[in-house]
């Protein structure tokens, strides 16, 4: 059963038991404390688990083309997350820039509505096609920079060098490759621009003390866990100037924000 384990894509080493979660391995890197998955499902597998399962599947896709945008659930509060969210993309923005933004992983679309109201021109890639028909909807001018598909094909689409901002929250740990994933967001960037990641933090506390139970480790879903350390090492490997980490927006989960500068 202990056959020989993967090895971690950041330094190469091979990686050692960490935890066991719902007859899946967790492996950690003796070299750069990256947690990951020992081996990962075909990408079928890994979107069954996105979906929420049939029933919320069949719910959703029956509801969300009546629903209009503001009327979808926790509106309000969601809009406020956006917001937040949005003011430390524009501030970290060259003064008075009205950019062109793209969130990877829209969802409903949030975010976008959040940098819309500052005058931003979005684009959004969602995997789960019905959660964005409130939105396209509601902003007919963005629906078609709003893709239905996974960050690869869809990334496929956009334009090297057109982003001021990039933003991945709660993304990079669903990566099934990192290196080539956020490289190709690297390219996508502007020179100058950056990228907002939010992400579990392997060195949180309940990382640490909780191990099988901390919230992060849902085998199927967060393939790839970072540390501040790792990913600054890994950004600067891809040419990243300049990594800045900063509060979480959600703090469940025990995560981390970062800044990374092109
Ligand atoms: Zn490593």
């Amino acid at each position: 059963m202990e056959g020989p384990f993967r090895t971690c894509f950041l330094c190469g080493k091979r990686g050692v038991s960490y935890a066991r979660v719902e007859n899946h391995s967790y492996l950690k890197c003796p070299g750069c404390g990256l947690v990951f998955v020992d081996s990962i499902e075909p990408s079928e597998a890994l979107y069954g688990s996105y979906d929420g399962g049939w029933f919320k599947s069949l719910r959703r896709k029956l509801f969300m083309p009546f629903r209009s945008f503001e009327g979808v659930r926790h509106f309000n509060p969601s809009m406020e997350r956006a917001a937040r969210i949005f003011d430390v993309v524009a501030s970290r923005a060259p003064a008075g820039l009205v950019g062109t933004f793209l969130d990877i992983g829209c969802n409903k679309g949030f975010l976008l509505a959040a940098a819309i109201r500052k005058g931003w021109d979005v684009f959004g890639i969602e995997l789960v096609p019905e959660l964005t028909i409130p939105f396209k909807k509601r902003f007919p001018r963005y629906a078609g920079q709003v893709y239905s598909a996974g960050f690869r094909e869809a990334s496929d689409l956009l334009k090297t060098g057109s982003f001021d901002a990039i933003s991945a929250i709660d993304v990079i740990e669903h990566f099934e490759d990192p290196r080539k994933d956020v490289e190709r967001i690297f390219q996508l960037l502007k020179p100058g621009g950056f990228l907002l990641v939010q992400t579990p933090d392997t060195q949180n506390p309940m990382a640490l003390e909780k191990r099988e139970n901390w919230g992060a480790l849902k085998p199927r879903e967060h393939l790839h866990l970072f540390s501040r350390h790792n990913l600054e090492r890994f950004a600067k490997e891809l040419g990243f100037k300049e990594t800045a980490v900063i509060d979480a927006f959600d703090t469940e989960d025990g995560n981390f924000a970062a800044i990374l500068k092109k």
